[in-house]
């Protein structure tokens, strides 16, 4: 199990260190940003629909903790080029993954990169920081974060 926790950790600091998808998306068709006051993490996701009404591309930018921003680089990884609602499924199952009272036993190799966010769910303090950048994102598809 430490194995895995190294694992875990090298994951999200390499996202820290080199986020995917960062920086600002303007014009952008979806925008919204989330604030976790518990820990000072502000990540704001944009998303633009193309012409196949897929989410492309997605990106955020913020300012916050390793597990907030690692988290919102390996969404925009996960959520580029997915439907709006196969997008809101997708934040759906993570929410449910870091959150639900079971135990996932989701199958972890096809998670991918989002294996490491699993990890968090030990640190119950910093689900909030795992979760900020899906939530913010859900909240930008339904309109919610028009500013
Ligand atoms: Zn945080």
């Amino acid at each position: 199990m430490d194995d895995l926790t190294e694992l875990y950790q090298e994951i999200i600091l390499s996202h820290n260190r080199r986020p995917k998808n960062e920086g600002v998306l303007d014009p952008c068709d979806y925008q919204a940003e989330g604030y976790n006051p518990l820990c000072g993490d502000r990540i704001t996701v944009y998303a633009r629909r193309d012409a196949d009404q897929r989410l492309r591309p997605v990106q955020f930018l913020g300012e916050g903790c390793a597990i907030s921003r690692a988290s919102a680089s390996i969404m925009t990884v996960q959520l580029t080029g997915v439907t709006e609602p196969e997008a809101e499924a997708k934040i759906d199952e993570v929410v449910e993954l870091l959150t639900g009272e079971e135990e996932p036993d989701a199958d972890l190799e096809a998670l991918g990169d989002l294996v490491a966010l699993i990890g968090v769910r030990r640190f119950p303090a910093r689900i909030k920081c795992a979760t900020l950048a899906w939530h913010a994102l859900r909240s930008a598809l339904r309109g919610e974060g028009a500013s």
